[in-house]
């Protein structure tokens, strides 16, 4: 069955506020088994209001909004909804009780305003809200269904999984989504989807969509159907067929952040990292110690900026410095050795590199970077030159770095999913 989703709020038409409610509710309605056809973002005016839901009601079965039904004059969802499915609003004392109750138990007594929000259209059902004063609405018309629901989030998702998700379950038929969520590094978007989509163009019954994110593709392959076993299996071949198509470059086929895997990997092997960060700051080394449990593969990490902390902390020569600069191929291994040494570490990793904007020239421009990864025996160095402003040019050079990581361990062709 189709929705569509509503999003109510002058504030999410403004620089300030994004609409993330959707987010959460299309998530959702696919587990239901419901697909998103579109989703609106609308101010709080009446006319504008009146159209979207209007438009929504001619074309879908479910049609679900979020978002004012507060108790102030700019809230106007109920009022303009019911006056759309011709109800009249009528005043109900229970839902008034309720809310009077929830003022008295904060010690207030409750506004006139609020008073508003225990107004239901005729024959809707009320949706208590457990987190909030105003409840929501369900309503049935012509056989579809309108949901209103409010706008603060922990309100709408509480009211959502007790409220709707049950009587949706009753609406929602067979039809479920499932997905796969691959992870790639290492490759262009451009470069991805020219391998896999000769391989998605023969599976009419996925759809796969391609995401682009700084240093990494991700690739989502989707398929809805009434048949968990047999849509599994269409994702099973799929999946293996990118998975041939995109080799190593395919680091997961579960969704997990390359930090994730690259930590997997660490405690597989039982090896452990220290890190010696210039240009990145030490993002490598937050990276590294998001992923709980971090302590058992992760020794530690300097920033060292400056070429004499450099020489102090991490043990590169000075002569080495100043014979090729900062920022070279040379002191990222020296880094990556001093480091590893200094620590007893498995792998020792050197990051530096020209962020910018500043301090590039025309040998060594902006979005430079040298990454060096060291072991006891072997020594491995790649220079990079990464798009972008500062922020993308910092955050590219750690996943690089964090894949430069995950191919040294032997089996890393096998993308962990
Ligand atoms: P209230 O009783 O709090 O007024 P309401 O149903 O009228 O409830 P709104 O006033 O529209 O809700 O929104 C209240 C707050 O909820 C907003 O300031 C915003 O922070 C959040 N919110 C509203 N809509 C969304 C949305 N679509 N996505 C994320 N947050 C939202």
């Amino acid at each position: 069955m189709d929705a569509e989703i509503i999003a109510v709020g002058s504030e999410l038409l403004t620089p300030y506020r994004l609409d993330t409610n959707s987010l959460f509710l299309t998530a959702e309605l696919n587990r239901s088994g419901f697909r998103v056809r579109r989703k609106h973002v609308v101010g709080d005016h009446d006319e504008d209001l009146r159209q979207v839901f209007r438009g929504a009601l001619e074309r879908v079965e479910l049609v679900i909004s979020s978002g004012g039904l507060g108790p102030t004059q700019d809230d106007l969802t109920r009022e303009t909804v019911s006056d759309l499915l011709g109800r009249k609003l009528k005043l109900n004392e229970t839902i008034l009780r309720g809310i009077q109750e929830r003022f008295r138990s904060f010690g207030r007594t409750m506004p006139d305003v609020n008073g508003r929000q225990a107004m239901v259209p005729e024959g809707a059902e009320p949706l208590e809200n457990t987190r909030g004063t105003a409840p929501g609405l369900w309503i049935e018309q012509n056989g579809k269904v309108v949901v209103l629901l409010p706008g603060p989030t922990s309100e709408l998702q509480a009211m959502f999984v007790r409220e709707v998700k049950p009587r949706l379950a009753r609406r929602g038929g067979n039809l479920r989504l499932y997905t796969r969520d691959l992870r790639i590094t290492g490759l262009p978007e451009s470069e991805v989807d020219q391998r896999v989509s000769p391989i998605y163009k023969q599976y009419p019954g996925a759809e796969t969509t391609i995401l682009s994110a700084p240093g990494e593709i991700q690739l989502h392959p989707r398929v809805w159907s009434d048949d968990k076993a047999a849509a599994t299996k269409l994702l099973d071949e799929l999946v293996e067929r990118f998975r041939m198509a995109l080799g190593e470059n395919l680091f997961s086929t579960s969704g997990e952040a390359l930090e994730t895997v690259v930590a997997g990997e660490l405690q597989e092997h039982r090896a452990t990292i220290a890190v010696a960060e210039s240009c990145t700051g030490g993002m490598l080394a937050a990276r590294l110690t998001n992923v709980p449990g971090s302590s058992s593969y992760f020794r530690g990490g300097v920033v060292s900026y400056s070429n004499d902390l450099k020489s102090a902390w991490v043990d590169v020569p000075k002569e080495l410095i100043e014979a090729k600069g900062a920022v070279s191929a040379e002191v990222a291994l020296a880094m990556a050795h001093g480091i590893r040494q200094q620590t007893n570490a498995t792998l020792g990793v050197g990051v530096t590199g020209i962020a910018g904007p500043g301090g590039g020239t025309p040998e060594k421009p902006v979005g430079l970077v040298h990454i060096a990864v060291v072991n006891e025996k072997s020594a491995k160095e790649r220079t990079f030159r990464f798009p972008g402003d500062r922020d993308r040019i910092r955050h590219q050079a750690t996943q690089a770095a964090l894949d430069m990581v995950r191919r040294y361990f032997p089996y890393a062709a096998k993308a962990k999913g």
